[in-house]
């Protein structure tokens, strides 16, 4: 498979949940992303093994407008902090912050007007949704519908998994028929960083 670094990001985008699908084209489109945003997908990264000198490029050749005094002046600590490298002892000892579950989205920080992060499912409208989804390959209507009806019961993971089975559809055939994944292995998606890893393991 590819490895990870940051000038394959842009590759392996098409494994990332939609959430940091978003943050990503957000991130391409602006060079810059503010500051929940960030953090989001900071720690996404360095849950998909991202390490943090290679996050570090990442993110100063994505900020192409600033320079490299502003970069190392506002961004570069905080990215440093998220990975334990600097802050208090205890940040250290345990390398940071962990990367964020579905339900600290869903619950935590709702983005506010020009922010990215957060869930689309839960935090667009279905219209900016079904634009997204299209985007990423989605556009069956039997899909789409089904997204909506999930989105408007307030089941959002379910939506997600509805994307993750039907953009994987052919590979999760072969693998369940040739016993692959384990049941465990096939429980809801309920973290970023698992659809990730699902994603690229069927994919390489
Ligand atoms: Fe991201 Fe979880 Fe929302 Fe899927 S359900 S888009 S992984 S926050």
């Amino acid at each position: 498979g590819a490895e990870i670094s940051a000038r394959n990001i842009d590759n392996l985008a098409q494994h990332f949940p939609l959430c940091m699908q978003h943050l990503h084209n957000t991130l391409r489109r602006d060079c810059h992303l503010k500051h929940y945003g960030r953090l989001q997908y900071t720690l996404f990264l360095k849950g998909i093994g991202l390490n943090l000198e290679e996050c570090l490029i990442f993110w100063r050749t994505a900020f192409k407008k600033i320079s490299d005094d502003t970069f190392n002046k506002e961004y570069r600590y905080n990215v440093r902090h998220a990975y334990g490298d600097v802050g208090g002892d205890a940040n250290r000892r345990s390398g940071g912050y962990s990367p964020f579950s579905c339900q600290k989205i869903l619950t935590e920080h709702a983005p506010g007007p020009g922010e990215a992060h957060g869930c689309p499912f839960r935090h667009f409208s279905m219209d900016n949704l079904t634009t997204l989804l299209r985007s990423a390959g989605v556009s069956d209507r039997a899909v789409l519908q089904g997204i909506q009806e999930d989105k408007e019961s307030q089941k959002y993971h379910m939506a997600c998994n509805r994307v993750f089975e039907y953009l994987h559809k052919t590979e999760l055939k072969r693998a369940k028929e040739e016993g692959i994944f384990t049941a465990v292995q096939l429980e809801t998606i309920v973290h970023p960083n698992e659809y990730f890893k699902r994603s690229y393991l069927l994919k390489n």
